[in-house]
């Protein structure tokens, strides 16, 4: 299964990622982490990432396109991938897709999880707490929805258009999302209940 989860900060992406790459035993491909480990790490990556990160901006297109084309050629992905994060521009859908249509291997599935600014701004706030991310600060996490909102939310007219996109309740037990999410899945109507999945 090849799959984007989109969705604003906070929504739940990540932990939902790893529920359906574990469900299909594919590869989650989330890039915040990939940028969180190599500025752990100190790589010349990390370093010319962390500035944006801070701030709560978006990498550069090519530093993260080029990221992204190069993970996808490892070969966990050939059993399929969950992007999680990416893409976040139209830019970085465009060369998504121009990478897919040449692997002959496009995209299956587009579910864009979804919650309110204000559950948003509490799980964030929670998440600073618990975690310590610098991305978290108050201001950081605001300017991280405005981000979201000019930069990524046209990315859900992009493929509604292509006609992969499905909008999911991101609010509720982690089981309950993933039930919503299975649901909206093409080929997976059976693991779920497609009634709880929006199809848009
Ligand atoms: P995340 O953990 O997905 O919220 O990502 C944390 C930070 O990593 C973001 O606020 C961006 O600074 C950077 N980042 C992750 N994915 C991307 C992407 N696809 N494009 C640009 N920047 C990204």
């Amino acid at each position: 299964m090849r799959i984007v989860l989109l969705g604003p900060p906070g929504a739940g992406k990540g932990t939902q990622a790893a529920q359906v790459a574990r469900r299909f035993r594919c590869a989650n491909i989330a890039t915040g982490d990939i940028f969180r480990a190599n500025v752990a790490e100190g790589s010349e990556l990390g370093q010319a990432a962390q500035e944006y990160m801070d701030r709560g901006d978006l990498v550069p297109d090519d530093l993260v396109i080029a990221m992204v084309m190069e993970r996808l050629a490892e070969r966990d992905c050939q059993a399929g991938f969950v992007l999680d994060g990416f893409p976040r521009t139209v830019n970085q859908a465009e060369a998504l897709d121009r990478r897919l249509v040449e692997m002959g291997s496009p995209l299956q599935a587009v579910l864009c999880v979804q919650a309110d600014e204000n559950e948003l701004l509490r799980r964030l706030a929670g998440r600073a707490a618990a975690q310590h991310r610098s991305d978290d600060a108050e201001q950081t996490i605001r300017h991280r929805l405005e981000v979201f909102s000019i930069k990524t939310r046209p990315l859900i007219d992009y493929y509604r258009h292509r006609r992969l996109l499905t909008m999911v309740d991101g609010v509720g037990r982690v089981e309950e999302v993933t039930t919503r999410i299975l649901g909206g899945l093409p080929s997976t109507n059976g693991g779920g209940d497609p009634a709880l999945a929006l199809a848009v």
